[in-house]
Parts: structure tokens; C-alpha cells; sequence
């Protein structure tokens, strides 16, 4: 392949529900903006939802659309290793100026089809970025391990929002790829305890190898000492989606604790209005990232987070049917993720 402006560059589009496959496009490095190789990435859940449905919640796919948002690569001109961050905020909104990207009202978010034209994924051989997208690391780190920076930015941002976690007691119910990265992060940020609930057995297994203390299935009947006297935990987690794992939280909290709401899920919920009134249960909501990519990048760099137990297998890019096929299995599949790597061709 020849690096000039007419380049032809081979990416993962989702046409609609269930039709995924490879595209190759001409492609253009704009002027202002930085070509990336990209090396490898991970499949996310929203990826895997626009494969089943065409769409995620309100938002239906209008046209093909490149997925993905966990890449990673290395800058084609240096060689330099970078994690490239999938949001590209506006920079001038009333969110920006406040500090708040992620709430960025222009905000375009890699492979989303939020906005119409949708903003393309990182899903692809070649993308041109703009450099404040490119964070750099050591290239000594292994690829497996650095394409878990964009899903550990969401888990410290979630830490964020519950204002820290040093020295507090942590529950974490649901310990898919995002509830064991938070239990990861949570350990790395000075959690004195760290709960995890699951009903697999699996994912309780690698919650704990990720750090956390002791881990439960909802099915069991979890200690006394959790509901006793107004709750037990300072901090909880709620990244399971499920409505009872929400009303768990509420009875393991603490009175004036705080309770992040990291699972998605469509539609109402009934609520257990009366207890989080009466318990002042500071309640919040997460979404993405703002500097937490950085640090995301700078914690797997030094080892502070070890994301490894979470990694199922790796897919060669071009084998994407197989890689969401296994990716959608929840028995087996916590992290999948595809490799872009040509080993035929000579780097640079
Ligand atoms: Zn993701
Ligand atoms: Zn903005």
C-alpha cells in the first residue's frame, strides 16, 4: 500500500443489523491532522449492539458506519506508540469550557451513531486524527495490555464521579469488562474493600484475580453485616444494568453514601424512592471520560492496573464475524479484540 492521498484503507463497517464485514475505501490524511496505524482494538459492548440491532437505544444506524472506539496504534510518519482517544470534543461549548468534554453538545465519539452523518470508528487500517486524540506511551508495553485504555478511562471516570474511593468500602455489582475494571482501578485508587456480585461464576473468578476482596452471586444470600444498621458501603457501583442489583445497592449503601450508575439500561426503572430520600444517597450518573484518558494510558503503562485475566482472545482484524460471534457470547467472552497488525508488510 502506498501512503499518499489516495490510499486505499480496509475497515470494519456495520451496515445494519447483523451485516458487519470489510470495506475498503480511498482514504485522505486532512491536512491538519495526524495518520495512524492502527495496531490493534477492542471490542466494546456497543460494538457488539450495532452488530445484533442496527443501532443502540434511541439511535438506529442512518448509513454504514466504521465501529469501534478501543484502539490503539503507532503514529505513521514516527513510529511512535500512541492510545488514541475517541473523543474529539468541540473545545468551545459551555461543557468544554467547564471542563466537562465529555458532555460536549458537538461532541464526536468514534464509531457512534449519536450524530447524523454518524462519526466513524477507529475500526480500520489507517485513521487520521487530530493530535490532541494521540496520547504516547512506552513501546515496550504490549499491545494487549494498552488497548484497555479507552474501557479503564470509563472505569476512573466513574471513580471520579463517586468522589474518590480512598479508604472507602467499594461494592461493584456486575463485574463484566467495565465492573472489573472498576474494581481494578478502585484497588489501584486506595479502596480499603473491594465487593464484587455476578451470577456467573466466571466473571466472579476474574473479578477476583482484578483485585476484588470477596465476590458474591446476587442468587446467594450476601452477610447481614451489608444491610445492618443503614448499609455498609461508602461507595457502590452499579454496572450490571439489572434492577435488582439497583435495589441492592440502595439497601448496601451507607446512609449519605454514593451510588454511581454505570450500567445502561432502556426504559424506566421502578425506583426505591422513599429509601434514597430518606437515606441521603448521593446518586449519579457516568459517561465516558475527560482527562481520565491519560491517566487510563499512564496506569497500564506503569502496571499500576493489570487488565490481562480480562483478555478472551484475539482476533485477526479480517475475522470479525467470528470475533463478535464470540465477543456476543457472555458464558465465555469478557474482552475480545482484533489485531490490525500486516505482518507482511514492512513497518514504515
Ligand atoms: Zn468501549
Ligand atoms: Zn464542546
Amino acid at each position: 500500500m502506498s501512503i499518499g492521498n489516495n490510499m486505499k484503507v480496509k475497515s470494519i463497517k456495520v451496515f445494519g443489523k447483523g451485516e458487519v464485514g470489510l470495506e475498503e475505501t480511498s482514504f485522505a490524511v486532512t491536512a491538519d491532522e495526524t495518520l495512524v496505524r492502527v495496531t490493534r482494538g477492542g471490542i466494546c459492548g456497543s460494538d457488539i449492539h450495532y452488530y445484533q440491532h442496527g443501532g443502540i437505544g434511541d439511535f438506529s444506524l442512518c448509513h454504514p458506519m466504521t465501529l469501534g472506539h478501543e484502539v490503539i496504534g503507532r503514529i505513521h510518519q514516527s513510529g511512535q506508540t500512541v492510545a488514541v482517544n475517541p473523543s474529539k470534543a468541540c473545545g468551545k461549548c459551555f461543557y468544554c469550557e467547564s471542563g466537562n468534554s465529555n458532555q460536549c453538545v458537538n461532541m464526536e465519539f468514534f464509531g457512534s451513531a449519536m450524530r447524523n452523518p454518524h462519526v466513524d470508528g477507529g475500526f480500520s487500517e489507517y485513521l487520521s486524527v487530530s493530535k490532541q486524540q494521540l496520547v504516547p506511551y512506552d513501546d515496550t508495553i504490549s499491545d494487549d495490555v494498552m488497548a484497555f485504555s479507552e474501557p479503564l478511562s470509563v472505569a476512573i471516570h466513574a471513580i471520579n464521579q463517586a468522589g474518590g474511593v480512598l479508604g472507602k468500602r467499594v461494592l461493584v455489582t456486575g463485574c463484566g469488562p467495565i465492573g472489573c475494571l472498576i474494581i481494578a482501578a478502585c484497588q489501584a485508587a486506595g479502596a480499603s474493600e473491594i465487593i464484587g456480585t455476578d451470577l456467573s461464576e466466571r466473571c466472579r473468578d476474574i473479578a477476583l484475580e482484578m483485585g476484588a476482596d470477596k465476590v458474591y452471586s446476587p442468587l446467594e444470600s450476601l452477610p447481614t453485616e451489608y444491610t445492618a444498621d443503614k448499609g455498609y458501603f461508602d461507595v457502590s457501583f452499579e454496572a450490571s444494568a439489572a434492577v435488582q442489583a439497583f435495589h441492592g445497592c440502595i439497601d448496601m449503601t451507607r446512609a449519605k453514601g454514593a451510588l454511581v450508575l454505570v450500567g445502561m439500561r432502556p426504559g424506566m426503572v421502578d425506583f426505591p424512592l422513599t429509601k434514597c430520600l430518606a437515606k441521603e444517597i448521593n446518586i449519579r450518573g457516568t459517561f465516558r471520560f475527560v482527562s481520565e484518558f491519560e491517566t487510563a494510558v499512564r496506569w497500564l503503562e506503569k502496571g499500576k492496573v493489570n487488565p490481562l485475566p480480562l483478555l478472551t482472545r484475539v482476533f485477526p482484524f479480517t475475522q470479525i464475524i467470528d470475533a463478535l460471534k464470540l465477543a456476543e457470547d457472555k458464558t465465555s467472552a469478557m474482552k475480545v479484540q482484533l489485531s490490525f497488525e500486516r505482518r507482511d508488510e514492512k513497518f514504515i
